[in-house]
């Protein structure tokens, strides 16, 4: 452990709790024994192959070398140290586990707004618990609500129950924004005598599962707090991508044909698709990029003006004389400073955004009748029917891995943790270092140039 960095530990119950005990056999892993006599001098005995992750297996960060933060651009973890080697804890079962099965109530909580693949996470964790042969397995509905409204129930979850959840969209334990405060979350799992804690959601949730972890930690309860991170705009740090990213980028290609045969088949058509993503444009750059159909992105992360030469709208013009129609994808988080600001705040306190994209389809009009030139535009938002879609092949062996992992790294007695991939690799990663700020494209990154590249667009300043 002394050879790594310690930025990226991730906290341990034996802080508090040292018994361990053995991972049931359900989990051995019946590795195979070196074929070759050549090597099999150097290799472990036959007892010694079980693949169980030692706590000291790390995944490296970035496999890419910088020769200058210039180079790294947002890549870059850590402006002042993009050549540093940054390793963090592989995920996995561990041969030695510190609550023992019977003693186990596990809970599941979801909050937030919806994404793929939440009924594919529950799933796995309620069947990997089982495996591990926990008894007590609920769910709590409605987000971090459940935990403080008496009207609600825990709901009890096998895996019987969760059998076909994946099978359609949602959560099916329901989700909400807003809720108690986290020392009436504790006193309601001691009440309960929950001591693993599932905790589905994104940044907010995360900073509320962190939250519980310290005042567990605090109060010296042997609870295991683990996250899984639900972000469909794909914004959490360091990871490679989260669940239901990859199903948005598919379901939007679906939008985007439509706007685009509609503007294709219109007089002077213009198709504006507005898609997810309240302070980073990876949707709307992968969805761009993947459609091929698209003539502007605009996405919160790049500046632009609407207005003027080199505005949006004069671009579109161009576009309308010479191809006869367009297709304009922006981001939920894009051009909110061309709307009025209205403070308005969710349960969550997450601030309330204007629609971008009605206000450029109004601009668009306005702009078209100017010069007199007629104009069809169509306005479509699928943003409500991806999230409630069910999570794709990929997602789905995504969300498989993440919720396993999440059970392993309960299991093996970590807590204030949250699972992610990071170069292909399954990890654990502390909470605070994902959820300090949103990831966002770098407008200077090679994916955005790909995707003005494939566009055609210019710069809009
Ligand atoms: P989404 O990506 O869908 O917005 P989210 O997890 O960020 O997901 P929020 O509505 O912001 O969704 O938060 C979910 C829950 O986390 C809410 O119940 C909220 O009360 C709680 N929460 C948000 N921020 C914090 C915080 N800083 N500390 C503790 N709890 C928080
Ligand atoms: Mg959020």
């Amino acid at each position: 452990q002394e050879d790594f960095e310690t930025r990226f530990n991730i906290p341990h119950i034996t802080d508090i709790f040292h018994d361990a005990v053995p991972i049931p056999s359900t989990f051995c892993l019946k590795m195979r024994t070196p074929v070759t006599e050549d090597f099999a001098g150097g290799y472990p005995s036959d007892e010694e192959w079980h693949g169980y992750i030692n706590k000291n297996d790390r995944v490296l960060l970035k496999v890419i070398h910088y020769s200058s933060p210039t180079s790294a651009g947002a890549e870059c973890i850590d402006p002042d140290c993009s050549w540093v080697e940054q390793w963090v804890h592989r995920a996995g079962p561990r041969e030695k586990i510190y609550f023992r099965p019977e003693e186990v109530k596990a809970a599941i909580v979801t909050c937030g707004g919806l994404c793929p693949g939440l009924n594919d996470v529950i799933r796995q964790i309620v069947i990997t618990l089982e495996i591990y042969g926990v008894k007590k397995i609920v769910g709590i509905p409605f987000g971090y609500r459940g935990f403080s409204d008496k009207e609600l129930t825990e709901m009890p979850l096998s895996r019987k129950v969760v059998q076909n959840v994946h099978l359609s969209g949602g959560s099916l334990l329901g989700v909400s924004r807003g809720g108690p405060g986290i020392s009436e979350i504790v006193d309601s799992l001691e009440e309960r005598g929950i001591n693993m804690l599932f905790v589905l959601g994104g940044n907010g949730t995360h900073a509320g599962a962190n939250a519980i972890h310290n005042e567990c930690r605090k109060r010296r309860i042997r609870v295991a707090v683990v996250g899984v991170p639900k972000t469909i705009d794909n914004d959490i740090l360091l990871m490679d991508k989260t669940f239901g990213f990859d199903t948005a980028v598919e379901e939007a290609q679906r939008a985007i044909n439509s706007a685009y045969i509609e503007a294709h088949s219109a007089y002077h058509g213009v198709g504006i698709v507005k898609l997810m993503g309240r302070s980073s444009g990876f949707i709307a750059m992968h969805a761009s990029l993947a459609s091929g159909q698209i003539d502007i992105c605009l996405i919160p992360e790049v500046s632009f003006n609407l207005h003027g030469p080199h505005g949006v709208l004069s671009h579109l013009k161009y576009l309308i004389e010479t191809k006869g129609s367009a297709v304009i994808c922006v981001a939920e988080g894009a051009g909110q400073s061309f709307l009025q600001k209205t403070n308005a705040k969710d349960a969550s306190g997450n601030v309330v955004f204007g629609d971008f994209g009605v206000h450029i389809q109004q601009e668009i009009k306005k702009c078209f009748k100017e010069i007199d030139v007629p104009v069809d535009v169509k306005y479509i938002d699928p943003t409500y029917m991806i999230r409630a879609c069910r999570a794709n092949a990929s997602d789905g062996i995504l969300c498989t891995v993440l919720g396993q992992n999440a059970v392993h790294g309960a299991f093996a007695g970590y807590s204030g943790i949250t699972v992610g991939i990071c170069n292909t690799h399954y990890v654990y990663l502390p909470i605070p270092e994902v959820i300090s700020y949103p990831r966002l494209v770098d407008p200077n990154s090679r994916m955005w140039h790909r995707c003005l590249t494939s566009t055609g667009q210019p710069d809009f300043i």
